[in-house]
């Protein structure tokens, strides 16, 4: 999708970053993500829909679109996923339309899905997909992060636990893998990641204009 970016002096259009960020549960890739919404005007998160049940400080159409198995089974059928997923024995999918009107806005989008999904959103979009795994510094600390989260009971956190080891097996489906074991320096290389992205040639398609206009006689 192509846009101009108001972020660019040069107002040059490029085709807007679809950024996924993927992580086994609790190695902080929600916390990561937040911090880059906060201070990257011209990302957007993609708010996916899911069937699990809604989590203490969580808010239905922010953090997700909770609905039941049947209004989940509808939209499958109403093809109203990009990508959808079983992780742990709930159905997590991310509606197509929004991310189609933010790239249309020209904006980056934000992907905070599992391996499943950044295979499938590469399989569709290709190379405007960045995929990004974070991996926390050991499984210790993994148990350690999930249990002072304080959002789940413990079996949900063994779950999620007994889960970690099949996550990070898909690290080489990934473009670049990242441990974060101090928070403010794995937010700080995924700002680079996306900061570099963006610079692409193969997404500054107005590169070709600008050039053109630069080596005519009077440019
Ligand atoms: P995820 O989205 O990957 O499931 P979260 O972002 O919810 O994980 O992080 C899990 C817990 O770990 C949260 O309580 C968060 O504050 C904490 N956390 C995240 N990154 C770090 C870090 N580098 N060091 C210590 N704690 C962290
Ligand atoms: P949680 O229940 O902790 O919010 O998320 C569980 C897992 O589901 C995480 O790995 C998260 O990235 C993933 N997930 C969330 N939304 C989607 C989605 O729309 N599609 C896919 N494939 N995975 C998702």
């Amino acid at each position: 999708m192509d846009s101009a970016s108001p972020a660019d002096p040069h107002n040059m259009k490029r085709r807007g970053v679809l950024f996924v960020l993927s992580s086994p549960s609790g190695a902080g890739k929600s916390t990561i993500a937040r911090m880059l919404l906060a201070s990257e005007p011209e990302l957007s998160l993609s708010v996916s829909a899911t069937t699990r049940d809604i989590r203490k400080g969580e808010v239905d159409g922010r953090d997700y679109h909770f609905v039941s198995l049947e209004r989940f089974r509808e939209m499958v059928e109403e093809r109203a996923f990009l990508e959808w997923a079983h992780v742990f024995d709930q159905r997590y999918g991310t509606p197509r339309a929004p991310v189609d009107a933010l790239l249309a806005e020209g904006k980056d989008v934000l992907f905070d899905i599992d391996w499943q999904g950044a295979q499938q959103l590469h399989q569709i979009a290709g190379g405007d997909v960045v995929r990004v795994f974070i991996l926390p510094p050991s499984m210790a600390e993994l148990r350690r992060r999930l249990e002072g989260r304080a959002t789940d009971v413990q079996e949900i956190i063994d779950r999620r636990m007994a889960r970690a080891d099949a996550e990070v097996s898909h690290w080489d489906g990934y473009d670049y893998v990242l441990v974060n074991d101090d928070v403010d320096a794995c937010y700080a290389k995924v700002k680079t990641i996306l900061a570099a992205e963006r610079l692409k040639r193969s997404r500054q398609t107005g590169l070709i204009g600008f050039i053109r206009k630069l080596r005519t006689p009077a440019g």
